[in-house]
């Protein structure tokens, strides 16, 4: 017989992510729940009246972490935010946290990679070597935060190549593969993306503070 607790069953824990994509929400629920993590993930779209954060950091995860926290301050509830980009060894790791507004346009992904391209223009395979990085951020609203990191290491290609994904995606090669990004299925990408090495790392972190 089950006890009687009078109540009503335990709701899970509520997690805000700081994004308005369904994609990255979809994909850190699945990795939350193949944790076994009991957690109710919802996007920041549930709070429309929270204003957007200024990306003030020069890092991934000093950006990630002012997004996770300010989220969690105006919800309260834990929150987690997540900032990634591009990273070119010849140019010293640029575009980096600048990498959304490379071309002076945020978000516009076509000049920005174009911009990209005509930079590199004249270096060669062999010194065209990059990597997307990623910092995932878990706030609460107490102020505890934690954050960590994934990268995908690849090569540069001269022109774009393939349809799928966003950004740079076309012309970043990952180690190891004859494809680009863009040409990788959705949950190929995630099993060695950057983004999904940081969520899956981001797991014991929720379940530490949260489980
Ligand atoms: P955000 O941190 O998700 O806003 O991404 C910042 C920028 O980095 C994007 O606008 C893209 O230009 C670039 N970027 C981050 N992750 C990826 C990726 O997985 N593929 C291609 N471009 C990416």
């Amino acid at each position: 017989m089950q006890p009687r607790t009078g109540g009503h069953p335990a709701r899970p824990t509520r997690l805000i992510l700081a994004t308005r994509n369904a994609g990255k929400i979809t994909e850190l629920r699945a990795i939350l729940e193949a944790a076994g993590l009991d957690v109710e993930l919802v996007g920041a779209d549930a709070y429309p009246d929270v204003p957007d954060v200024k990306e003030t950091g020069v890092t991934f995860a000093e950006n990630a972490l002012l997004k996770a926290h300010a989220l969690a301050q105006a919800t309260g509830h834990p929150a987690v935010a997540d900032d990634s980009g591009l990273c070119v060894d010849v140019l010293g790791g640029a575009p980096g946290i600048f990498s959304a507004r490379w071309s002076g346009t945020h978000g516009n992904d076509q000049a920005n990679l174009d911009l990209l391209l005509a930079q590199l223009s004249d270096v060669p395979d062999g010194h065209r070597a990059a990597h997307f990085a990623c910092a995932a951020a878990l706030a609460l609203p107490d102020g505890t935060e934690r954050v960590v990191e994934g990268t995908l290491d690849g090569t540069l290609r001269h022109t774009p190549t393939g349809t799928g994904g966003f950004g740079y995606d076309p012309i970043l090669q990952p180690l190891g593969e004859t494809r680009t990004c863009a040409e990788l299925t959705p949950d190929e990408k995630n099993a060695i993306s950057h983004r999904g090495k940081a969520f899956r790392a981001l797991a014991p972190v929720v379940r530490e503070l949260l489980g």
